[in-house]
């Protein structure tokens, strides 16, 4: 599927699964990417997504998509269904239907009741705070609980009643019977079962307990079979925990946990908490506002599945720290967009410019891509009136300038040779107007006695189409907005990430469906937008990334 047919780059994951695989441990592989319907994915999960069904299609194994369904007040439909489009965008598609973890929650409760009748879990009616203080701390070991003893059939019948609906929220909790004084405190007696009144997306208010995520999980991975279950460092410690309750079930099936490190991406945030909170505040103008890391604002920017996913290939996997600057991403989308996407020409700040001599002056076909022919071609439309950029003219040019300057020439892209022979100002002293010859024997020829070395993008004036082209900067002005625990995140908005500018587009762009990609030609790449562009009607650009990196250059 992999469409830049980009080679596999090794990573201990992968020398796990090739060991596995010669040892006859397995005879194939089943991931799954396992997320919690509580928000948006963003760029960190699309590493997840990538590695877990990339390897499914490598190793032609499979991969399964499972809501990791256990806190339902957090949880929606909402966020369910965009997950699954967010995954499906990316270019995967999960092995049968999707999986949810409520789906094992009567499973999950017999196996509850089975580590009740072995004396492996208790009912305990300490309260949160008493819990909290016999759990004992990083130096100090906890204490047992006083219900820590109770007698098997006084478990079953309390959890039986804790199931009816019998106690209040929070009332009682089951807890696995490990050791108290383990230097881990994820197997200090975990709770497993808590009593939450919620209504649940997809179980409704058949269900007063809820099984925690770590209990949970283990279970859910091995009911699908998965072979290798692929998570991010800090589930390291919730790996004996993860262990150990596999191993006192009567389950046929130990998937393996492995770690990984989380992608950290510069200039950026990959909380979940956190983006809710740009949304919910209206920092943002939703989750696929084209600044958010969001896979929805990602698409929505104009990003290319394609770019993604060699992105994923690039940063690697591997247990250390995984911090990467956003420029890394955006060339990745640049280079996988310089090859797909047509070449026309805009013009974001335009500056009218009069030919002076424009009669008998000829339109030019130019083809959509220098490279690929098969894209096609269009006629650029000459007129008497054009747009050019406003900061392709200088009137006193800085050192090494190749465009406009007064008395000076330049090629309009795809047409003439033109001179600007008057500047008209206004009564500030800005240049308003150009007035400018073409010279008619420079059409797809070099002019004669001289050479021009610059070429700017215009627009005829009578046949462009206006367009509301959105500039985007950074969401935020430091790589770590959300490193220093003292200070909030955001204080670090960027309050320029957002310019919307009345523009113009030739008029080849008229009838572009929703994200439909160009590169404005020395402009950058822009994506229709997906939720107000209306072709024909309402043309309106997002710039996805500019054409060269120039912010990593001019940051200091
Ligand atoms: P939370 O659990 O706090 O709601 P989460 O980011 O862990 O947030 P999940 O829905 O549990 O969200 O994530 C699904 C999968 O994506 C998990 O396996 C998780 O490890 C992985 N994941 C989440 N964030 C990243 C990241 N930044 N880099 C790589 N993988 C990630
Ligand atoms: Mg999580």
């Amino acid at each position: 599927m992999s469409s830049n047919a980009q080679a596999t780059i090794p990573h201990f994951i992968r020398s796990i699964i090739d060991a596995d695989l010669a040892s006859g441990k397995h005879r194939s592989i089943v991931t799954r990417f396992p997320p919690e319907p509580n928000g948006y994915l963003h760029v960190g999960h699309a590493k997840s997504i990538c590695l877990n069904f990339g390897l499914a299609l490598d190793f032609h194994g499979q991969c399964n998509l499972r809501f990791d369904d256990t806190n339902p007040e957090k949880e929606s439909e909402e966020y369910a269904r965009s997950i699954q489009e967010d995954v499906q965008w990316l270019g995967f598609q999960w092995q049968g239907e999707v999986r949810w973890a409520s789906d094992y929650f009567e499973q999950l409760y017999a196996y509850a009741v089975e580590l009740i009748r072995q004396g492996k879990a208790y009912v305990d009616d300490l309260t949160a705070d008493e819990m909290r203080e016999y759990r004992g701390t990083l130096t100090q070991p906890g204490r047992n609980s006083p219900y820590r003893e109770r007698a098997v059939t006084e478990n079953l019948d309390l959890f039986q009643r804790m199931r009816a609906g019998e106690f209040a929220d929070g009332a009682k909790v089951l807890r696995v019977k490990i050791d108290m004084a383990s230097g881990n405190i994820n197997m200090r007696d975990p709770v497993i079962y808590r009593i939450r009144r919620a209504h649940h997306i997809r179980t409704g208010d058949a269900w007063c307990i809820y099984p925690m995520y770590d209990y949970t999980h283990c279970i859910s991975d091995a009911l699908e079979g998965i072979t290798h279950s692929l998570c991010t460092l800090e589930f390291e410690d919730h790996r004996p925990l993860y262990d150990w309750v596999l191993d006192n079930i009567t389950i046929g099936c130990h998937p393996q946990q492995i770690e990984f490190s989380r992608l950290e991406l510069h200039y950026t945030i990959t909380s979940k908490r956190k983006l809710l909170q740009l949304v919910t505040e209206k920092h943002v103008s939703g989750w696929d506002d084209p600044r958010m890391p969001t896979i929805q604002g990602m698409r929505r920017r104009g990003y290319s599945p394609e770019g993604i996913r060699e992105f994923a290939r690039r940063i690697g996997i591997s247990k250390s720290p995984n911090v990467v600057d956003m420029s890394e991403l955006e060339a990745c989308i640049r280079e996988d967009l310089e090859a797909r996407a047509p070449r026309v020409m805009a013009v974001i700040r335009p500056l009218k410019v009069t030919i002076t001599n424009a009669d008998g002056a000829q339109s030019r076909e130019a083809g959509f891509h220098p490279s690929h022919p098969e894209f096609g071609s269009r006629v650029v439309p000459f007129g008497r009136e054009i747009w050019i950029e406003q900061d392709d003219f200088a009137e006193v040019p800085p050192e090494g300038w190749q465009r406009l300057t007064p008395g000076g020439e330049v090629r309009l892209r795809y047409s003439y040779v033109m001179r600007c022979d008057e500047v008209v100002k206004d009564s500030a002293g800005n240049a308003i107007e150009l007035r400018c010859s073409i010279d008619h024997d420079t059409l797809g020829k070099n002019p004669v006695g001289r050479k021009v070395k610059g070429v700017i993008h215009w627009l005829s004036c009578e046949h462009a189409l206006p367009a509301e082209i959105r500039l985007y900067d950074r969401l935020f002005t430091v790589p770590e907005p959300d490193a220093d625990k003292e200070r909030n995140f955001l204080e670090f908005i960027n309050p320029d990430s957002l310019t919307a500018v009345q523009s113009w587009v030739e008029p080849a762009v008229r009838d572009a469906q929703a994200e439909t990609r160009y590169q404005f030609e020395r402009l950058g790449y822009f994506c229709t937008d997906r939720r107000e562009h209306q072709p024909g009607v309402k043309l309106v650009f997002n710039r996805t990334v500019a054409l060269k990196d120039s912010w990593t250059k001019e940051q200091p």
